[in-house]
């Protein structure tokens, strides 16, 4: 017999839904994650988190460690960027999601976000899956740049297995020969993985397109695909953003991403 494996439908038939200080991952409503690539200061900070909140977003996004392909560019804020999302988080109620990179900082970025992002570069970093596996914190896990639908559930069976049942997949686009997009953002896998598994499906098309004018049209599709939630790069001056600022929103051009998935949202039997 095959083993079954905890993030199986056969393990659990259920979709699991993570209730973060009462915002619910993986139920009918649709969650936005929303905010700049890297923290860069408060003051944006701020004015993105009042914002997006006020456009509909539950979550705001930011990175203080930076996975940067140069290991000369801005590698992220560290733990005075936490402080500025947990100051951000103080003030407007919104959760916050942040990556860590390293085993070594499990611990110093749980204690500051309500979900711990991996990257995906990080997909089969094994040591930190299992150590994430071990925290008390949602994991939101992204698939690898080149990774299958299975090497995709089974590193999110490596977090299982070390006792965190919360897990958020996220699908950000893959490497393909497409050279017009910066990654080709694979929307067969969100149908694929709903069958497959009983964990929440988001969709993160800014890294998926790597193009600002591509973000809200590949959101409506995700949404239509039957993706759980979104996370969007937003900043109130995309120009002025420390990193991936071609696929960056600002804010009015989310509120109008928001406006837009509604409609959608709706017809698939979903709401925002
Ligand atoms: C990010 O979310 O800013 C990020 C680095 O994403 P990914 O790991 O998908 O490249
Ligand atoms: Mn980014």
């Amino acid at each position: 017999m095959s083993k079954k494996y905890i993030y199986s439908r056969e393990y659990k038939k259920s979709n699991t839904i993570i209730n973060i200080n009462g915002v619910k991952i993986g139920e009918k409503r649709i969650v936005v994650m929303a905010g700049p690539c890297a923290v860069d200061n408060i003051s944006y900070i701020l004015e993105t988190a009042k914002s997006v909140k006020k456009s509909g977003a539950k979550f705001l996004r930011g990175g203080a460690f930076k996975p940067r392909t140069s290991p000369y560019s801005f590698q992220g804020l560290g733990e005075a960027g936490l402080k500025i999302l947990a100051r951000a988080r103080k003030e407007t109620g919104l959760a916050v999601v942040s990556e860590v990179m390293d085993t070594k900082d499990v611990k110093l970025v749980e204690k500051y976000v309500d979900i711990i992002q991996v990257g995906a570069r990080n997909m089969q970093n094994f040591q930190l899956l299992k150590s994430v596996g071990r925290s008390k914190k949602p994991i939101l896990l992204k698939r690898g740049l080149s990774a299958t639908l299975k090497e995709f559930l089974m590193s999110a069976e490596y977090i299982l297995k070390e006792g965190n049942k919360n897990i958020i997949l996220c699908e950000r686009g893959i490497r393909t020969f497409v050279e017009y997009t910066r990654n080709t953002l694979d929307l067969n896998i969100i149908p694929a993985l709903k069958k497959e598994t009983h964990l929440p499906v988001i969709v993160d098309p800014s890294h998926g397109t790597g193009r600002t004018d591509l973000v809200t049209p590949m959101s409506r599709a995700a949404i239509a695909a039957g993706a759980d939630g979104l996370i969007i790069e937003v900043h109130p001056n995309p120009e002025k953003a420390i990193s991936d600022k071609d696929q960056t929103l600002n804010l009015k051009q989310f509120g109008q991403l928001m406006k837009e998935i509604k409609p959608v949202a709706e017809a698939v039997g979903r709401y925002l």
